[in-house]
């Protein structure tokens, strides 16, 4: 580790303590050559999540591509980004919950359906249809079919329209009393 102000590379640590989090090790140090301190980090490097294809083949679990897939889907829906980002940490978390090295494709893309389609119906068809990879029109009929029956239970409430001023807003409070 070399020291930011002279880059010599010898130094000694002067003290160590868990990062706030618990998710580093702060090591205040001192450069042995010119003696000024400064701080390094030491972090458990990712255990990597493998999502196993169809085919057999093997891929590290990407979380931009998750995310490509569901942007695809959404375009010219009412969906923020920040939605989109909700559902691929919820599975990303839900899937590293499990403390396993690989997991199926399928398992992946069925956990982000579920998550899609209480969001928003035509994102998740779509997702549906590209990763489903639908044979016909029978087979997509058959998903929207399926969510024309089961109504998404917990569809998030609509953007918040401007607030209307409820007649008796302020009525404990008569301010304008004696004017
Ligand atoms: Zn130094």
């Amino acid at each position: 580790m070399k020291c930011p102000y002279c880059s010599q590379p010898e130094s000694k640590v002067v003290d160590s303590r868990d990062s706030e989090t618990g998710e580093a090790v702060r090591r205040r140090r001192e450069c042995l050559s010119c003696h000024k301190r400064f701080t390094t980090y030491e972090r458990v490097e990712a255990v990597p999540l493998w999502v196993v294809k169809k085919d057999g083949r093997r891929e590290e679990f990407n979380r931009r591509k998750l995310i490509g897939g569901l942007v695809n889907a959404s375009t010219k829906r009412d969906i923020a980004s920040a939605q989109l980002e909700a559902i691929a940490d919820e599975v990303e978390s839900a899937l590293r919950a499990r403390n396993v090295t690989e997991v199926r494709s399928i398992e992946v893309g069925e956990m982000v359906m579920q998550h899609l389609r209480t969001l928003d119906e035509i994102a998740y068809v779509r997702f549906a249809s590209v990763y489903r990879s639908f044979r016909d029109v029978q087979q997509m009929r058959a998903t929207i079919e399926d969510v024309l029956a089961n109504p998404p239970g917990t569809r998030p409430p609509e953007a918040p329209r401007r607030r209307r001023r409820r007649a008796d807003d302020g009525r404990e409070l008569p301010l304008d009393m004696g004017k």
